[in-house]
């Protein structure tokens, strides 16, 4: 018997966190890595290894990117590789 390790949900992205404010995301996914547009939809997600992150859509050219929370802005696609 092997008890998973490293798979504990963060402790302050509490179920529901969506119905909290967005406004802080701009700066987490700040804008699209295809067109450059900064009217994203976003959606505060957690990676498969629970890094805290947001999902980011574009609307214009609906490009999709992921960004981790508290990273360096960098457009990662969903194998956590960043775009090019
Ligand atoms: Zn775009």
């Amino acid at each position: 018997m092997s008890a998973p390790r490293d798979r504990r949900p963060p402790a302050d992205e509490p179920l529901g966190s969506i119905t909290r404010p967005l406004a802080d995301e701009t700066a987490t996914a700040p804008a699209c890595y295809g067109c450059g547009a900064t009217d994203l939809t976003r959606v505060r997600l957690a990676m498969p290894d629970s890094r805290p992150a947001v999902f980011a859509s574009c609307p214009d050219c609906e490009a999709t990117a992921w960004f981790v929370v508290d990273g360096d802005g960098t457009a990662l696609g969903p194998d956590g590789v960043a775009r090019p």
